[in-house]
């Protein structure tokens, strides 16, 4: 009899590989950070003697969700500046607040609120852009959430940095800093077409072949972009990151709103990943990502919240169902996106887009322990016929009562371990005073 340190005990675990296998009175044998089976639960009292046992018969066992595009500091600007476009919500509210608040302090408070909020909603990992990276990645391995910190490029000068090679140069210092991490990992991170010049997105691209990273970007978010671009460059923004190079399997498009029919077969044939934001689009009026006609392409396409200045919330169950809806409304096909692609979507979708699929994205001995439990006794989830359905299509955030990440429980029964709330909601109010002052 082996010994393990945590047995955990469900109704039924979703592991999400297989697709759509749903397995009734199962447990999660966890050891050492990782899952070590997953069986019967009346083998696993035979099989193991687990140093902590933890009974949810009533619960469904998921990946813990992967939110694979946000900008988690953003957080603080939650219902800033509501109702408008892209480009007037950015050049007459969002571009001057940060100029004028994003610093350290703003970006560890704004990232601490988020990871408390994505824990809460069952999110184990995500994968950020924004200013002082380095400041994210250390707020999150202090919360022991999994992240992906994007190393930002912009065009135009932060209170981070001056130039692009002050922000390459910075980056890199990061990645090699956090190389060993067991918990974050990096990805170039250039904001759009329309926000970097070719130069910067050349060098990123040499870096990201020499270092094996991701390269995670905003492309063909609205019309508007791509107007600009055809005036500019005379050909659209694809064109012309394929002409620099970039397209293949490291690079993470989002939103991907404007798509012509040979631009979503040129996406499959070089294994680029779809990071869909349905929300952010929706609010924005961004237009609607051809979801349905790029998953039957082949590509794979993850699922992202974007910042919550543009959504206004980080709550991927929420993004899960309506990237479902979304797909079937826009294609007029009530199959497109069922439920349990809509959860490989905010899973293993996630994880292979950022080059975490061998350590998490689905519940597989040997993978991370990154596990999301859901009480469907919730009495809005009566009855269950279906547990993967009433997880995509009616469960809330209030049913996610624990979420594990690497093993370590960091919400135990709706309580953050690692985050306290009351003094997020002090600092909360704090930068509410200042910036509305
Ligand atoms: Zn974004």
């Amino acid at each position: 009899m082996q010994t393990i340190d945590t047995s955990i005990n469900a109704g039924w675990v979703i592991p999400v590989e297989p697709d759509g296998q749903i397995l009734e009175n199962h447990s999660i044998a966890v050891h050492g950070g990782k899952i070590v089976a997953v069986l019967p639960t009346k083998n696993a009292a035979k099989e193991y003697r687990a140093t902590e046992t933890i009974d949810l018969p009533h619960h469904a066992l998921i990946p813990g969700l992967i939110n694979a595009h946000t900008h988690a500091a953003m957080s603080l600007f939650r219902g800033l500046a509501d109702d408008l476009p892209l480009m007037d919500w950015l050049n007459l509210h969002i571009w001057p607040a940060e100029a004028k608040w994003v610093g350290e302090a703003f970006v560890r408070d704004g990232t601490e609120l988020a990871v408390a909020e994505m824990l809460k909603s069952g999110t184990t990992c995500f994968s950020d852009m924004y200013f002082f990276p380095e400041v994210t990645a250390r707020a999150c391995v202090d919360a022991g959430m999994r992240a992906c910190i994007g190393l930002i490029m912009i065009d135009f000068p932060s209170a981070w940095a001056q130039n692009a090679e002050e922000y390459l140069h910075k980056g890199l210092k990061l990645h090699d800093e956090l190389r060993h991490s067991e918990l974050v990992t990096t990805a170039f991170a250039p904001h759009a077409p329309y926000t970097v010049s070719n130069g910067p997105l050349e060098k990123i691209r040499m870096y990201a072949d020499e270092l094996d990273i991701p390269i995670h970007i905003h492309v063909h978010e609205t019309a508007h972009e791509v107007e600009g671009s055809l005036a500019q460059y005379k050909k659209r923004p694809l064109a012309r990151l394929s002409d620099l190079g970039l397209l293949g399997p490291r690079l993470l498009a989002v939103h991907m709103t404007q798509l012509q029919p040979g631009e979503i077969e040129s996406l499959a044939k070089a294994n680029v990943n779809v990071i869909h934001c349905p929300e952010s689009n929706l609010k924005l009026a961004s237009g609607f990502c051809p979801v349905h006609a790029l998953v039957q392409a082949g590509v794979n396409v993850a699922l992202g919240t974007d910042g919550a200045a543009s959504n206004n919330n980080l709550d991927m169950l929420e993004e899960m169902r309506i990237a479902a809806l979304l797909a079937k409304g826009a294609s007029g096909e009530a199959t497109a996106v069922p439920a349990h692609t809509a959860l490989r979507m905010a899973t293993l979708n996630g994880a292979r887009a950022l080059g975490l699929e061998a350590h998490t994205g689905s519940l597989t001995a040997g993978k991370a322990a990154d596990i999301t439990a859901i009480d469907l006794a919730d009495i809005a989830s009566q009855p269950v016929y279906e547990p993967l359905s009433q997880i995509v299509y009616t469960a809330t955030r209030e049913q996610v009562t624990n979420v594990w990440v690497n093993g370590r429980h960091l919400l135990v029964n709706r309580r953050l371990a690692t985050l306290d709330e009351a003094t997020l909601r002090e600092k909360a109010a704090q930068w509410r005073g200042k910036i509305a002052g």
